[in-house]
């Protein structure tokens, strides 16, 4: 009985290593050597056009702070593609290194962690929220909570693909503030997988600082302009 116990451990324990071991090995990328902790090769990570600056942006006299970790080019793109339509969650992981990156490099202040929620059409399709996703991985590696504060009751159409007067349009009333007592008082960092003219964030942030939030700070993997 002990015997089969201690064996049954080692097998296990060497599943385990080997998950470990192989999940080092390959970039996820190219399938090459990655002799880095990173999930992606030396080769796949520089051809990733970094941009992890902040920027404002202002609409309607409402001010957001915004960062970014990479444009929405290349393999970033091709990253956020997997994440979002392939249920490639290791593609996420490699996403969620650069933002992680990205708060580190700019000292960016939260206590909270929430993300940008989608419709329950899309949920129930997808199967998944890749935003929430991320949120959760991030709020996990920076000790914060996540918190759901928002609810999309609107089924829009993918912003992706319009031009920007259609996203402003495409979002106007899409979006509710939930559980308010979390909002109030509290630092947010508002998790995205894409910024493009900042439509999402704008009625994500406008609605949390409505309900008393101090800040609200935007963190998306990329930027991309239409
Ligand atoms: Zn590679």
């Amino acid at each position: 009985m002990g015997y089969e116990f201690i064996k049954n451990l080692k097998y296990l324990t060497s599943c385990f290593l080997d998950l470990i071991y192989n999940s080092g090995e390959e970039c996820i990328a190219c399938g090459e050597y990655a002799n880095s902790k990173s999930l992606l090769c030396e080769r796949c990570n520089s051809s990733i056009k970094l941009c992890n600056k902040s920027f404002e942006i202002t609409i309607h006299g409402h001010s957001m702070s915004c960062y970014s970790s990479f444009y929405y080019s290349g393999l970033g793109k091709e990253l956020i593609g997997r994440l979002k339509y392939k249920s490639d969650f290791r593609a996420g992981d490699a996403l969620v290194e650069y933002m992680l990156y990205t708060i580190k490099f700019n000292d960016v202040k939260f206590d909270t962690v929430t993300y940008v929620p989608c419709s329950k059409a899309t949920m129930k399709k997808r199967g998944y929220n890749q935003s929430q996703y991320l949120a959760k991985k991030i709020g996990h590696n920076t000790n914060t909570k996540v918190l759901t504060l928002l609810k999309k009751i609107k089924h829009t159409k993918d912003q992706i693909g319009l031009s920007g007067e259609e996203r402003w349009e495409n979002l106007q009333g899409a979006f509710l503030a939930i559980n308010e007592n979390e909002i109030k008082n509290k630092k947010i960092l508002l998790v995205d997988d894409v910024i493009t003219t900042g439509a999402t964030a704008f009625y994500c942030s406008r609605l949390m600082m409505e309900k008393g939030a101090v800040s609200v700070c935007i963190l998306t993997g990329a930027k991309s302009s239409i």
